[in-house]
């Protein structure tokens, strides 16, 4: 069998228990290496096949997989945070039905909720943002045109792009075509729950510039909008008055 599953954002610890069990027990190993913590290897046993993707194309990675369900082995691909994003496992998934090879997938923390952990925020606050829009600047992956970083930014929710640590400058200027004023908050968040962390805050338009002025360009999100300033409302679900399924309400 081949089992998909997120590593997390990076600490060790932050991969779940089942994920973790599943490394435990693998015969063989395909973990992503430029980007997961290779401090996770340390959870196989003796004896089990370690390779790192980051040097192989997916026909290789299928031949590994496949020779290996063929001797009835377990194998474990290791992706980063969350294999659903930005994880190119669809592929891979549809390569192994098309051979008859099962596999079931483990879900991780990704690295977007680790940065949030990282600048002690929440997203989705009442009165500021009750959208979180994930995305990506063109790369050599293209982005459709009506998911451009300008026609994303024009709703003014919160936005976290991955990927883009490498062209902050289009990044900023794109984002300031949106809703997004140069005051807007926002965060470059470097190797989220690594011993390296790196949290820099600044307004939207002097990202490029913080990011330039800290070597900045990989393994980096890039958080911005409101929910990153002072204001809100407070919640309504633990607002003395109000009523819920749970608790009554009281003036
Ligand atoms: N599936 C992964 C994302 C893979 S794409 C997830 O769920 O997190 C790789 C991109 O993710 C990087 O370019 C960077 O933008 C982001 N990334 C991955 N790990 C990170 C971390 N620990 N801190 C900050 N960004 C990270």
């Amino acid at each position: 069998m081949v089992h998909f599953v997120g590593a997390g954002p990076g600490a060790p610890d932050l991969i779940t228990r089942r994920g973790a069990a599943l490394l435990e027990g693998a015969d063989v190993v395909i973990y992503a290496g430029s980007l997961v913590n290779p401090a996770l290897l340390g959870l196989c046993r003796e004896g089990c096949r370690i390779y790192d993707s980051a040097r192989m194309t997916l026909e290789e990675v299928l031949e590994v997989m496949a020779a290996s369900w063929e001797k009835g082995e377990d194998v474990v691909r290791l992706h980063t945070g969350d294999p659903c994003l930005y994880g190119a496992v669809r592929e891979q998934m549809d390569a192994l039905r098309e051979r008859g090879i099962p596999f079931d997938l483990t879900a991780g923390v990704s690295s977007f909720c680790a940065a949030a952990g990282a600048v002690e925020g929440e997203y989705t606050l009442p009165g500021v943002s009750q959208s979180v829009i994930i995305t990506r600047m063109a790369g050599r992956t293209p982005v459709p045109e009506r998911e451009s970083i300008p026609a994303l930014a024009a709703h003014g929710a919160t936005m976290v792009i991955f990927l883009s640590a490498g062209m902050l400058e289009e990044l900023q200027a794109q984002l300031l075509q949106g809703a997004y004023t140069p005051q807007t908050p926002a965060a470059l968040v470097y190797k989220a729950s690594w011993p390296e962390e790196k949290v820099l805050r600044c307004p939207l338009g002097e990202l490029a510039e913080t990011g330039k002025k800290h070597g900045i360009r990989k393994t980096a999100l890039v958080l911005v909008g409101d929910f990153l300033a002072g204001d809100y409302r407070r919640s309504k679900l633990y607002d003395p008055a109000f009523t819920t399924g749970y608790r009554e309400g009281r003036q």
